[in-house]
C-alpha cells in the first residue's frame, strides 16, 4: 500500500465514535497486533480464538477453545499497546500520527481531547517508548560511519547546558555534543554524541569511527582536532580560524552547516521544556532518527509503523 493514505486510514479508523474493529482490523493489517494466538496454559498449540467480549476495554479478546480451559489473553499481547493498557488503541494510534509530526506534548494532549483524555505524564511516557524504537532503529541500522570519497563532513562540539531542576541558582554541570553533518544533503544528516571531554583522546577515536575512507573534514581550529590529518581514514582536514572569518577567504571551508544544524537541535530541545525528562543523549538518537527516516510527515509515519512492527514481533 502506498503510504499517502496511511493519514486517511488512521484518521478514519480514530474518528470520534468509530467502531473498535475498525481500528483492531487496521492494526492486525499492518501487523501492530497478532493476527494469532496460542494458548500459553495448555500444552501443545492450541490455537486461542478471536472473541467479542463487550466487558474489556479493547471489545475483543483472545479465549482457549477448550472447555476445560476458556483462559484469555489480551489482543495487545506483545505488541507496543501492552505497555500502556488504559490508553485505548485509537487514541495510542492518533497520538503517534502526532508525534511523527513533531508536535510538543501540550499540543498532542490538546488535540487528541476530542477522542480522549491523557494526562500530559502518561504522553511523556508514550514518547519515551517512541523515542526507545528510535534508538532501537539506530542500533539496527547505525548511522555511522559515513562519508567517503569526495564527500566533505563538518565537524565540531557544541555544549548543550542541563537546566538546574532543583537547586535554583546553582550552575548545571555542562554537556559537550561532539557533531559531525553530510554536506551532501539538506537539511543536513548528521551524527550526534555527548562527550564527557572535548579533548583529543576522547574525539579523535569517535572521529575515526564515523567516517568512511576518502572523507574530507572541515572543523575549526580546536586544539584536539591537530591529529584528525593522520587518522587513516581521513583523506583530508581543513581548518578555517573562527577568530579571524567565518568563511576562510582563500580555501572556501567554513562550518555553517554545522552551525545552523546545532541551532535546530537546541531550538527544538528548548521548545521541549524538558518535559521528556532532559535526557540530552537520548534526544539526540530521535534526532538522528527523524533526519533520516521522518524527513517528511508521511515518510515518518510509514517508517515508525515500520519500526514498531519489527521491534514488537507480534
Ligand atoms: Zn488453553
Amino acid at each position: 500500500m502506498a503510504a499517502a493514505p496511511l493519514f486517511a486510514e488512521i484518521e478514519l479508523v480514530t474518528r470520534p465514535g468509530a467502531p473498535m474493529t475498525d481500528c483492531l482490523d487496521w492494526l492486525f493489517e499492518h501487523h501492530l497486533l497478532a493476527s494469532r494466538m496460542e494458548c500459553l496454559r495448555c500444552d501443545g498449540h492450541v490455537e486461542m480464538e478471536y472473541v467479542e467480549r463487550r466487558d474489556v476495554s479493547d471489545n475483543f479478546t483472545w479465549r482457549c477453545p477448550r472447555q476445560m480451559c476458556r483462559t484469555s489473553r489480551s489482543v495487545r499481547t506483545d505488541s507496543i499497546f501492552a505497555e500502556f493498557p488504559k490508553i485505548d488503541l485509537r487514541v495510542f494510534l492518533r497520538f503517534i500520527v502526532k508525534w511523527v509530526e513533531g508536535k510538543l506534548v501540550k499540543d498532542i494532549a490538546e488535540e487528541l481531547l476530542s477522542i480522549g483524555y491523557v494526562s500530559m505524564h502518561t504522553l511523556c511516557k508514550m514518547c519515551r517508548v517512541l523515542r526507545q524504537v528510535c534508538e532501537n532503529k539506530l542500533v539496527i541500522d547505525p548511522p555511522i560511519p559515513m562519508g567517503g570519497e569526495n564527500t566533505v563532513l563538518v565537524m565540531d562540539e557544541s555544549v548543550f547546558r542541563k537546566k538546574p531542576k532543583y537547586r535554583r541558582g546553582r550552575r548545571a554541570r555542562p554537556i559537550w555534543v561532539f557533531g559531525i553533518v553530510r554536506t551532501d544533503v539538506q537539511p543536513c544528516i548528521g551524527y550526534m554524541e555527548v562527550v564527557e571531554s572535548r579533548d583529543a583522546n576522547t574525539l579523535l577515536p569517535i572521529i575515526e569511527r564515523c567516517v568512511l575512507p576518502g572523507s574530507t573534514i572541515y572543523s575549526d581550529e580546536w586544539a584536539a582536532y591537530r591529529r584528525v590529518q593522520d587518522l587513516p581514514n581521513v583523506a583530508q582536514h581543513r581548518t578555517v580560524n573562527h577568530s579571524r572569518h567565518f568563511v576562510d577567504p582563500v580555501t572556501g571551508v567554513h562550518t555553517q552547516h554545522i552551525e545552523s544544524y546545532w541551532n535546530r537541535k537546541k531550538k527544538k530541545l528548548k521548545a521541549m521544556h524538558g518535559c521528556m525528562g532532559e535526557d540530552t543523549a537520548s534526544y539526540l538518537k530521535e534526532e538522528m532518527w527523524r533526519e533520516r527516516y521522518a524527513r517528511t510527515s508521511r515518510e515518518g509515519l510509514q517508517n515508525v509503523l515500520a519500526d514498531i512492527a519489527q521491534q514488537y514481533q507480534v
